[in-house]
């Protein structure tokens, strides 16, 4: 019998399908596209039965419905699936949300950033409606990876309906900093709905950093590297500078400066220009604000009359492709470009040249070529470009190895192409300087600085950063594995419920603050409520049940005082036991005198922090304040104190979001050794979530339940994601 194989398939989600669907009067075409992302992704979407969902370009009330279905058919047999979205929802989704909020604000451009609520509304509803058609594809095993900032509550949506999904998204823009970012409305609910990936992607790691400082300032949470820990899942974020089809490149300039090959116009009308003494400037780029278009053509201007003996010997060829032309800004943009062409050339003009060549159109691959080929210099100075990919593209048809690349430092390419000559572009002087430097340029030095950027985009190439990517996304399932068999759920959880209903002598330890009840931004706000009184009531009944804390006697006394359990406050000093205080530890407290005032000294440095002062212990708690700074102090104040508590028989203990200096003859894993020596036990359960707790974990005996809340390394057993599902297991063994 032939052997079934179940294949699981890579889904890629971007915003546009990779081709362009052509409707005549009676005749529907549908040819791919050949961008950047549709070449690194071929392989990826040629393999296996895999699909790409996206946008066919074509809204769903501007066709009727039989000619719908037939597109959708012709869409499916190129292995894609189409995502139905109407005129409104490209309004207001795309041009409106994405293009009018998004691709400003994180380019930087806070003046054109609009927000709008209804476009909110709307890209919260085009991204479900992805969302949909991802999940209607969709099955177990599966891989998503998902394309761009049209699409950032997309991961989310996903991982929502299908936990088990391995999703990657990779952002093609910049991320902005904290200080931008943090200005969006919206900004908690787009970076919820980005960490539904398990691996996030940059161009850079600048991007990369931005995007993780947003995420500990906003929504708090601990990054760990570039490790994110969120609930039960620990999220990857890494950069991936996104390459280009180099040998395409390559070999097409490579057929073009073949003698057999018949020139184009271009080609001709590019070649008469070019003598020995006179340099032909390149410049493309869409015609959009982020480029620096008319700043560049000022500064050529600012060049022209540094240095006037380039005139006549320079011509700057720009090609500014029309890009969203129905936006204000973008018609806006191109007027300025307009009237400052005109008024340049005709400033400089003479009978037998013109400064600037400038085309305002698309040009066909092969033109492309023409023009990157005949060009002495690129002249690409970006005012802010997630990576740009023609200074990629210009580069790899310098066949002969000549060629200067001037780039602008604020694209994402600038931080893999530094044999460049990278340039700040609002910096006319420097601008002029290197435009000059690019001129007089010896070949020698052309040739070594191209050969090493050619070898690094031949080597990193669009092809090899899907791969990379993909690889990483595989590597997350690894980490995801790690937290599943480790993950108190199913059989462990039913085998230790059995348990504990079986054994008679039970010994259950509890630690409070981030087991029992979450973490308030004032510890003294974390008092028990009344469920968690019911809940422990009961399992005082069938149990010996210890609460086992960091916290001060006086304040568990005022809290647990009138119940009857056991109570183990000051991390180990005093046990409460048959409604009475013992104190199982005598320590001095006359080192306080001298390190409180170094604790006062960080509180004062660093707003949001405070000091608690304990009967055994001084505690610096940091949980509201910067979390940057948080580091920086943190580090700072165990390197004061690392030199001081030695001596002093003390130890430093890093709790959650709290250091606290106290005695080094009393921790948590003590009291249990004492109380395990006091009964025979045959059922032993400890929850603990923080360091402190991993000394309770050390000292219970290998048949004990150890159970960490929270999925930071540990030497539990067993690990659980949050108190709420703590209680919800304490209430299924009771
Ligand atoms: N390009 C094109 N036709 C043209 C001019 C440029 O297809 O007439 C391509 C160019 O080869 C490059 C892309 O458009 O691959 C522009 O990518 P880039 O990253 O530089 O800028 P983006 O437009 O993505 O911001």
């Amino acid at each position: 019998m032939a052997q079934i194989i179940f294949m699981n398939k890579t889904i890629i989600v971007s915003n546009r399908l990779p081709l362009q669907v052509a409707i005549d009067e009676n005749s529907l075409t549908i040819t791919p596209s050949v961008g950047g992302l549709a070449t690194g992704m071929k392989s990826v979407h040629a393999e296996g039965n895999g699909i790409w969902v996206g946008w066919s370009g074509i809204p769903e009330d501007e066709i009727d419905s039989a000619l719908s279905i037939e597109v959708d058919t012709k869409i499916r047999n190129a292995k894609c699936v189409s995502v139905p979205l109407s005129s409104e929802d490209i309004e207001d989704y795309y041009e409106g949300f994405s293009n009018r909020a998004l691709w400003p604000l994180f380019h930087y451009f806070m003046e054109y950033t609009y927000f709008e609520q209804h476009e909110w509304e709307a890209y919260k509803r085009a991204n479900e409606k992805f969302a949909e058609v991802v999940i209607d594809n969709l099955e177990d095993g599966d891989t998503v990876w998902v394309h761009d900032y049209q699409l950032l509550l997309l991961p989310q949506l996903i991982k929502d309906k299908k936990p088990n999904t391995t999703i990657g998204f990779f952002l093609h823009i910049p991320f902005p900093s904290y200080e931008i970012f943090r200005t969006f409305p919206w900004r908690a609910e787009i970076l919820t709905g980005m960490l539904g990936a398990d691996l996030l992607g940059f161009h850079t790691y600048d991007y990369e950093r931005h995007f993780l400082s947003s995420v500990k300032r906003i929504l708090r949470l601990d990054v760990n590297f570039n490790e994110i820990n969120y609930h039960d899942r620990i999220i990857k974020v890494d950069s991936f500078p996104m390459g280009i089809d180099y040998d395409k490149f390559y070999n097409t300039a490579l057929k073009h400066h073949s003698e057999t090959i018949k020139k184009s116009d271009l080609r001709k009308r590019l070649e008469e220009h070019l003598t020995e003494d006179k340099k032909l400037i390149l410049s493309i780029d869409r015609m959009d604000y982020t480029k620096g278009i008319p700043n560049r053509i000022k500064a050529f201007e600012y060049f022209l009359d540094t240095y006037p003996e380039y005139k006549e010997k320079v011509r700057l060829v720009m090609l500014a492709v029309p890009s969203r032309s129905n936006v204000p800004q973008y018609q806006k943009l191109k007027r300025e470009t307009d009237e400052l062409v005109g008024r340049i050339n005709g400033k400089f003009a003479t009978v037998s040249w013109t400064p600037i060549w400038y085309y305002y159109r698309s040009l066909p691959f092969e033109d492309l070529i023409d023009l990157y080929i005949s060009s002495d210099i690129a002249l690409i100075t970006p005012i802010r470009d997630g990576m740009n990919l023609v200074a990629k593209e210009y580069v790899a048809t310098r066949i002969k190895g000549d060629g200067v690349l001037i780039l602008s430092e604020m694209a994402g390419a600038s931080k893999e192409m530094n044999e460049a000559l990278l340039i700040n572009p609002n910096n006319f002087q420097n601008f002029a300087w290197n435009l000059k430097r690019a001129l007089t340029m010896p070949l020698e030095e052309q040739k070594t600085r191209i050969k090493f950027l050619q070898k690094r985009l031949k080597r990193y190439d669009v092809e090899k950063w899907a791969k990379e990517f993909l690889k990483s996304l595989e590597a997350t399932k690894q980490i995801k594995n790690a937290i599943i068999t480790k993950k108190l759920s199913g059989d462990y959880e039913n085998h230790l419920i059995e348990d504990f209903k079986n054994k008679k002598k039970k010994l259950v330890l509890l630690d409070y603050d981030g087991t029992l009840v979450g973490f308030k931004d004032n510890p003294q706000d974390a008092q028990p409520d009344e469920a968690l009184f019911k809940l422990l009531d009961q399992l005082q009944e069938q149990s010996t049940l210890v609460l086992i804390s960091g916290r001060d006697k006086d304040t568990f006394q005022r809290w647990f005082g009138h119940k009857p359990y056991n109570l183990v406050t000051d991390h180990g000093v005093w046990l409460y036991e048959k409604k009475e205080w013992v104190q199982l530890e005598r320590l001095k407290t006359d080192w306080m005198q001298s390190i409180r005032p170094i604790l006062e000294t960080f509180r004062d440095s660093t707003p949001s922090t405070f000091i608690e002062t304990k009967n055994y212990s001084l505690a610096w708690h940091y949980r509201t304040a910067d979390p940057e700074l948080a580091k920086i102090r943190t580090m700072e104040l165990n390197t004061v104190l690392t030199s001081m508590v030695a001596n002093n028989g003390l130890s430093i203990l890093q709790g959650n979001k709290v250091i606290e200096i106290k005695s080094s003859n009393v921790n948590k894993g003590r009291v249990v050794s004492r109380l395990l020596t006091q009964n025979d036990y045959d059922f032993i359960m400890v929850l603990g979530d923080d360091w402190t707790d991993e000394y309770m974990f050390e000292e219970a005996p290998e048949s004990a339940y150890t159970i960490k809340v929270g999925f930071t390394k540990t030497k539990a057993k067993y690990q659980i994601k949050d108190p709420n599902q703590v209680r919800q297991l304490l209430q299924k063994l009771i």
